[in-house]
């Protein structure tokens, strides 16, 4: 095995595999990011099975791997550390990336760093974006928080008491025909709903608001979707108005941690946050607080490899390695276990 940091490249490679998506992305030395490359299982019909996702991640990871090193014009020697998604997420996807993090770090004899997939989403936006120390609203498939920075830690103060916000979309588009991703396609009816009705009211479209103090719940709004659809509510019309209750409860919870902290930034960030109608509430929310609302482009706003290989970077410039012992997965890592050791 070739000495680490003897001949080793400048490059972090980041690994994604916490979910649907599989990619690879980068950082150079001094930690600024390349666009990843990226394959995300769409079952035609149905959810994410773990296993099928896995599977999925192992058979495009070779092709992943090569387009990118390809399209930055690098090879192997380029790579001077391997970072990974340790966790949260489902666990035999996490598996095939941290599987393939091992041997490509073992391979090149180059450290090894497992991040948190959470933090890896606040840490890009932070670069992207430039802003300091936010409220982030971390809206994405699996997760719905709202967290502040504090003592060292990025502290969680709300969060979904059942499910995540963007799965609640994917789960009423699933019921009326639409496969994954959802969200987007709800998006579109909802644009499409607004232009036929440019003064549309949510009167006889009322859904319940599930703010629970800093916490929100999601899978009532989306039964109660279903049924007003049921009742023979225009689809579009119940996409808008789902998108409407689903957003301004969280903006809420986030209005009230900008309140609670003194903080003046608020951070996108999740797949959920590609939403323009979402931007646009935040933008308002802040605008009338005096605040700033920041979101990173789209592309890093999806799971995607670069954020990790950012994190991961982060990290090993702050004195952190994972050892081979200690790089197994952990499905149920938590925001708030990571510790913060950068500015
Ligand atoms: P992530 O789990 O962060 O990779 O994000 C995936 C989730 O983002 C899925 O639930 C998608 O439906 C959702 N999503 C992606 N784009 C949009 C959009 N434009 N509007 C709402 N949800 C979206
Ligand atoms: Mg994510």
């Amino acid at each position: 095995m070739r000495q680490a940091n003897c001949m080793a490249g400048e490059w972090t490679l980041g690994i994604e595999s916490t979910a649907h998506t599989f990619s690879f992305g980068l950082v150079n030395g001094n930690g600024e990011p390349r666009p990843s490359s990226s394959d995300t299982l769409r079952p035609a019909e149905g959810g994410i099975h773990p296993r099928e996702a896995a599977d999925h991640h192992v058979e495009v990871s070779a092709v992943l791997l090569s387009n990118l090193l390809a399209d930055n014009k690098l090879n192997r020697a380029d790579i001077g550390a391997v970072s990974y998604s340790q966790g949260p997420g489902m666990g035999a996807c996490l598996r095939t990336g941290a599987a393939a993090a091992r041997s490509i770090s073992t391979h090149l004899g180059v450290p090894l760093i497992g991040v948190n997939h959470c933090v890896a989403h606040i840490e890009i936006g932070r670069e992207q974006s430039g802003c300091k120390d936010p409220i982030l609203l971390y809206v994405s498939g699996g997760n719905t928080q709202v967290i502040a920075r504090l003592d060292g830690r990025y502290r969680v103060l709300g969060e979904t008491l059942d499910i995540g916000i963007g799965n609640m979309l994917d789960k009423f588009a699933r019921n009326h025909g639409i496969p994954f991703p959802g969200g987007p396609v709800i998006e579109q009816k909802a644009l499409e709903w607004l232009d036929k009705n440019p003064n549309a009211s949510l009167a006889g479209l009322e859904l319940p608001y599930a703010v629970h103090g800093m916490d929100l719940a999601f899978s009532g709004l989306m039964s109660a979707a279903n049924r007003l659809v049921k009742e023979g509510k225009s689809f579009e019309a119940v996409c808008w108005s789902l998108q409407e209750h689903a957003f301004a409860a969280c903006i809420e919870v986030a209005e009230r941690a900008l309140a609670h902290t003194g903080k003046t930034e608020i951070l996108l960030g999740g797949g959920v946050a590609c939403n323009q109608r979402l931007r646009n509430m935040s933008e308002l929310m802040c605008k009338e607080r005096d605040a700033s609302s920041h979101c990173p482009p789209r592309m890093y706003c999806i799971d995607n490899g670069t954020m990790i290989a950012r994190l991961g970077w982060l990290e090993i410039k702050n004195g952190r390695t994972t050892s081979l012992m200690d790089s197994g997965i952990d499905q149920e890592m938590r925001t708030d276990q990571t510790p913060i050791s950068w500015a």
